[in-house]
């Protein structure tokens, strides 16, 4: 049977990795954090002491970690994967990063015999625990297919957006616009609580109007809206990818008026102390810096989730 290595078990990680072992993959998995991998191994995978434990044992091996630096140390630093893994392993990234270094892991990987899939993950945290994330993918054709089933146990949607490399420059695009809607909702229902507004009447109209974005309409009311700015993908992470858009647009000469902004907006609430929280937690963050109470919707709201 094919032994799957998981490396990185954080918020999105840890039910990824979690929803492979339930659907019957053998996992292997490392996290420098202890107690990230105790529910795995609860789950029945087995724990290396190691990344290159990990590698030594397993036919595709899986990273999902926070940044460009610690994916490149993991894959080709010392002890790292490169170093490790069998002849003709599968090394599967789905953190999100700059397309240099995954471009620089693909050709790495290739070059000690290894195959690389770049496959980033779309939707939210609360998609990534119920296996439905949506993937968009780069890489060979055969590679592919040999990571389709992991994919499928962890997502419903899955797109190959071209050689590897592809699937980090989707998830850039992505991202972009929804990081960048964050800001926009933050400064528009912002500007409605200013003006004394009802929330639930402002949200009628706009969610009936073009005006509709799926941040707006799908993930606030389940956080910040009705108080919730626990982490699911945090103001840090979400500074992270707008700092990846501008310098890979900048690379590309593609100026982004737009992105530069959101990303000073992001900025300001890190200084302020919001870096931890869900990124939608921006409208509090701005409410905060203005003196008012950030928007919330009553408990018998209509767009409160049940
Ligand atoms: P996280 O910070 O919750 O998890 C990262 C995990 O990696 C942590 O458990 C950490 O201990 C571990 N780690 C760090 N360095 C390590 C190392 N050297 N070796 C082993 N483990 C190490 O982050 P997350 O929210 O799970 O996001 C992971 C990636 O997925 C990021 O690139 C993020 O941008 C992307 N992403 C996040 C979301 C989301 O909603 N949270 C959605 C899509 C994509």
């Amino acid at each position: 049977m094919q032994k799957i290595g998981f490396i990185g078990l954080g918020r999105m990680g840890r039910p990824m990795a979690s929803n492979l072992v339930r659907k019957g993959f053998q996992l292997i998995v490392n996290d420098v954090n202890e107690e990230a991998m105790q529910h795995l191994v609860e789950l029945k995978a087995s724990k290396a002491a190691s990344i290159a434990d990990v590698a030594a044992q397993s036919d595709i091996i899986v990273t999902m970690l926070p940044s460009s630096a610690i994916v490149e140390a993991v894959i080709a630093g010392e002890g790292g994967i490169l170093a490790n893994a069998k002849a003709g392993s599968i090394i599967l990234d789905m953190s999100t990063i700059d397309p240099d270094t995954t471009d620089r892991m693909a050709r790495a990987s290739q070059e000690g015999g290894f195959a690389f899939v770049d496959a980033p993950v779309g939707r939210l945290a609360s998609h990534a625990d119920r296996g439905e994330s949506l993937f968009m993918v780069g890489g060979d054709p055969e590679h592919f297919a040999a990571v389709k089933p992991l994919l499928n146990a962890m997502g419903t949607t899955i797109y190959h957006c071209g050689p590897a490399g592809a699937g980090t420059r989707t998830k850039i695009v992505n991202n972009f616009l929804a990081v960048a809607s964050c800001q926009l909702n933050a400064e528009a229902l912002a500007l409605s609580e200013r003006f004394g507004l009802n929330l639930d009447r402002t949200l009628d109209v706009v969610y009936g109007t073009t005006a509709f974005n799926g941040q707006l309409k799908i993930a606030w009311p389940t956080k910040v809206l009705k108080g919730d700015v626990s982490a699911g993908f945090t103001i840090d992470l979400a500074h992270k990818d707008l700092t990846l858009v501008m310098e890979s647009a900048n690379f590309a000469k593609v100026p982004m008026p737009m992105a530069a902004a959101a990303r000073e907006a992001f900025s300001a609430a890190r200084a302020r102390g919001f870096g931890g929280q869900d990124f939608s937690a921006m409208v509090n963050a701005l409410c905060d810096a203005i003196g008012i109470d950030s928007p919330r919707l009553s408990s018998n709201s209509p767009h409160r989730p049940s």
